[in-house]
């Protein structure tokens, strides 16, 4: 299997290349040269398999340059009973009898990022051999909050890699700001950058295609690359959970296997929704997809519309790692749907970086309209929907999570669809504490409180266990204090990596 160019598909890779890399050098992101296809037999079998057994099958369909020790290996390592404090690593909860809730954050930082920057850095090492890199890695990532820990996590004390990670000043909660700058090991930095998500991620962005830069990195023996969810090592492990979920549900006699689902997801990157339609490609019988955005509304507008327009308010919100303006992932998306034209997504990616706006074709409408339906909810809808989830089912969920949820209930009032239907969950409640405190409460109940309290009080309301990870940072000292303006983020790397 080899790796094309979204903007140039004359360039092929292969997979230990473009994880690798992370972006193509002319900007395009790496896709795969064709879809696989599992045979409803095949996705049958899969019920009976454990997660890794899952996780392998479905890998070594893309991943056809890894032997097969090399890919359990990584995958054993990263998907620990340990890390993930369940056996089943992504379970699957039933709400009632038509919504799923496919729980993605049982790892280490509390959210599912973890799925896939847990086996990422292993991936990336095992392709760092294949390609004899002598460099050493260093791994650049903006984030708006989750990415930031779930990829320190994942790369913190492995040979061969460094990483440095800037976070939004104002753009994180504070549990995720802890969770950053309280990062232990030895190979790490964390650096906030003054603006928004979409600010720190342009920084990096400059910094990756600055070829004079670039070439002081080499001189000094360092190889950037990215863990942000442009790399193809961080997808492909996102499609493994929509074909575990399925079989969850055919082995729990919830379906039969070739019985179509839905599949909802709370979308900022457009990464998991894109891991779930490319199931979809590889035959996983999936019937819609909702994607669903909060005020940063510009994947329902673009799909209700075909107008991608960034040009637009930012609006800061209770569910954070979803306040984006800039879907990188779509891109990927785009390139399918037109059945890879690198011409017309160079077209489209050329406007929307000059005029921040571009209007896809009549026939890549009407695909979207036929797969996807697209909605939105304020923070105010957000917080009900906790309220009311916990109200009649007494399950409480994140304010992400929550957005799913909220857009899914208007889907259903909408059109009456009660198609069985998986809802990524992707985060702990105990990870937004407080926003999930205030829409089980009141702004008055959490006044005062802090942190540690408010994980305690939401223990209590829904009867679930603090994280161990996030009960610990309490006693954990700071150790990154650094801020910095957009125009200083390429210095930040240079100290770390001490170069000049
Ligand atoms: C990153 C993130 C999202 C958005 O996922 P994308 O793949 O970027 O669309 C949603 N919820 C949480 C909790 C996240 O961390």
């Amino acid at each position: 299997m080899q790796y094309n160019s979204t903007r140039d598909r004359n360039i092929s890779v292969s997979s230990a290349w473009a994880i690798k890399k992370g972006l193509s050098a002319e900007g395009g992101l790496f896709v795969p040269e064709s879809f696989p296809t599992l045979s409803m037999e095949e996705i049958d079998a899969l019920a009976d398999y454990t997660y890794h057994e899952r996780a392998y099958y479905v890998l070594s369909k893309f991943l056809t340059d890894f032997t097969e020790a090399e890919l359990k290996k990584c995958i054993a390592a990263a998907y620990t009973k340990e890390k993930f404090e369940t056996n089943s690593i992504a379970p699957v909860y039933e709400l009632n009898q038509s919504a799923y809730f496919l729980e993605l954050w049982h790892g280490p930082t509390c959210a599912f990022k973890d799925m896939a920057l847990q086996i990422l850095p292993h991936l990336l090492t095992v392709s760092m051999k294949k390609t004899n890199e002598s460099n050493e890695v260093v791994i650049l990532v903006a984030t708006s909050g989750d990415t930031g820990k779930a990829a320190l996590e994942g790369f913190k004390d492995v040979n061969g890699t460094r990483i440095i990670v800037f976070y939004p000043e104002n753009g994180v909660s504070e549990i995720q700001k802890r969770q950053m700058v309280t990062q232990e090991g030895n190979n790490v930095s964390v650096a906030a950058v003054k603006g928004n998500f979409d600010d720190a991620q342009n920084g990096v962005k400059k910094i990756f295609t600055d070829e004079e830069y670039k070439e002081l990195l080499d001189r000094n023996h360092f190889s950037l690359s990215s863990a942000n969810s442009i790399n193809w090592g961080r997808l492909v492990p996102q499609i493994v959970y929509y074909f575990s979920a399925y079989s969850d549900l055919v082995k729990g006699g919830k379906i039969v296997c070739g019985d179509r689902i839905n599949v909802v997801v709370p979308t900022g990157n457009f990464g998991n929704i894109l891991a779930a339609y490319y199931a979809k490609k590889m035959g996983l019988p999936i019937a819609r997809f909702i994607c669903a955005s909060n005020e940063n509304n510009v994947l329902t507008e673009f799909i209700n519309t075909g107008v991608y327009n960034k040009n637009r308010e930012f609006h800061t919100t209770i569910s954070p790692s979803m306040d984006i303006l800039i879907s990188s992932n779509l891109e990927r998306f785009l390139y399918d749907l037109t059945d890879g034209s690198d011409t017309l997504i160079r077209e489209w990616m050329t406007k929307l970086s000059a005029e921040g706006c571009y209007e896809v074709t009549p026939e890549v409408k009407e695909r979207l309209s036929e797969l996807f339906f697209a909605g939105f909810c304020d923070d105010a809808e957000t917080m009900a929907a906790i309220r009311r989830t916990k109200a009649e089912y007494d399950y409480v969920m994140d304010t992400h999570t929550a957005v799913a949820k909220a857009v899914y209930d208007k889907y259903v009032a909408q059109t009456g669809d009660n198609t069985k239907t998986i809802i990524a969950s992707t985060a702990s409640p105990f990870k937004f504490n407080q926003s999930v405190l205030i829409a089980l409460e009141d702004f008055n109940y959490v006044a005062g409180k802090d942190e540690f309290t408010l994980l305690n009080e939401l223990a209590q309301k829904s009867g679930m266990a603090i994280p161990k990870s996030l009960a610990e940072l309490k006693n954990k000292p700071v150790i990154f204090d650094t801020v910095c303006g957009r125009d200083e983020m390429r210095q930040i790397v240079s100290d770390f990596l001490m170069v000049d």
